[in-house]
């Protein structure tokens, strides 16, 4: 098992796009009500004083969409700004991002992953769930607008829906040819979304690589990230191609990661939600900084068991918590 020093912490489960794989238009979503978010105080107390201390010093922020986060940026200062932050990263749809770019740069944010699952607006607005016209362009101006701050690597990330996107896989990993940016594949997952994963199943990370070294040929490859993707390369692109296969190979032996909901509850594998911790409400009765230190230590040590190796064995029936609750 790897040494487990990378933490994605969910910074509100709000979103401005009902994408349909993720938190479709619809689904019964209980937000978590304001007072049930942990506060700034909150989130850095949990980093400084029990998260680095037990041994994390990667950070990703993530939501929800993150940039939904009253003061985001300078949360984000704050956080860079600890001596014991070796890496701080963000996952984002992209919406909010252009007039926000350069200032969650000079924050101390340097490398970002955006989620693009198409490069047709009519299709992105479908998988987005119809929010209105212009997403699309609008995301597009957020990823230009981090490729020109300087943002590297810049991560494209694709969750690809058969009979929806996948029809566009060539056309978004030619994206990193002439342009030094990532895509990542990210198979599709039945979390919150079951209907549409009965309905439409998923693309395995192979097929994907398959049809793409039929077009130009694919080299193995390497970028900086703590992810568990396999990265690959078309032959001369300046970018790379990332492919995170979660649903047909187990990786739990490379997991390096915990998951810190928005209304903190420490999650120690995306597909298993019966070991879960709640610090929000131990700190909010006083348990000591020490005392949550002993508790994170003690699921660290059980993780392994824990991971999901097996599909069902981390849940109680169906997974009652959506991607974007968690913190995708
Ligand atoms: N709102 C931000 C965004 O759109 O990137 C951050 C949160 S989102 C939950 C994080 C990532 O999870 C996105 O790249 C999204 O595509 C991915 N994701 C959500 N639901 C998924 C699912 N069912 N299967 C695979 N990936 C999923």
């Amino acid at each position: 098992m790897n040494q487990v020093d990378y933490l994605r912490i969910s910074l509100i489960d709000r979103c401005n796009f009902r994408c349909l794989y993720c938190m479709p238009e619809g689904a019964e979503l209980d937000y978590i009500l304001k007072q049930q978010l942990l506060t700034d105080q909150e989130l850095l107390t949990l980093i400084q004083e029990v998260f680095i201390p037990v041994g994390f010093t990667r950070f990703r922020l993530t939501g929800g969409e993150p940039l939904l986060r009253p003061g985001v940026v300078e949360l984000v200062r704050q956080i860079a700004a600890l001596p014991q932050t070796q890496d701080l990263s963000m996952t984002t749809n992209g919406f909010l991002l252009a007039p926000l770019a350069q200032g969650l740069y000079d924050a101390g944010l340097h490398r970002i992953n955006i989620s693009l699952d198409s490069l047709q607006p009519d299709t992105f607005e479908q998988i987005i769930g119809n929010q209105g016209r212009g997403r699309w362009q609008q995301v597009w101006q957020g990823i230009q607008a981090a490729y020109a701050v300087g943002f590297d690597p810049l991560k494209l990330n694709v969750v690809v829906i058969p009979g929806v996107n996948d029809h566009e896989v060539l056309d978004l990993a030619a994206l990193t040819i002439n342009k030094n940016w990532h895509v990542r594949f990210i198979e599709f997952m039945p979390i919150g979304n079951g209907e549409l994963f009965g309905e439409r199943g998923w693309i395995t990370s192979a097929q994907l690589r398959q049809s793409i070294a039929a077009q130009w040929g694919l080299n193995e490859s390497q970028i900086r990230g703590n992810g568990p993707a396999d990265i690959f390369k078309i032959p001369g692109a300046k970018g790379t191609l990332g492919f995170i296969s979660q649903m047909s190979e187990c990786f739990c032996d490379r997991c390096n990661r915990m998951r810190l909901s928005a209304d903190g509850w420490l999650r120690p594998c995306l597909l298993n939600e019966t070991g879960q911790i709640d610090l929000k409400t131990s700190l909010r009765q006083g348990v000591s900084t020490q005392e949550l230190q002993h508790q994170v230590r003690k699921l660290l040590a059980i993780k392994p068991e824990i991971n999901f190796q097996q599909r069902d064995s981390g849940t109680l029936g169906t997974y009652s918590r959506t991607m974007s609750q968690i913190g995708g």
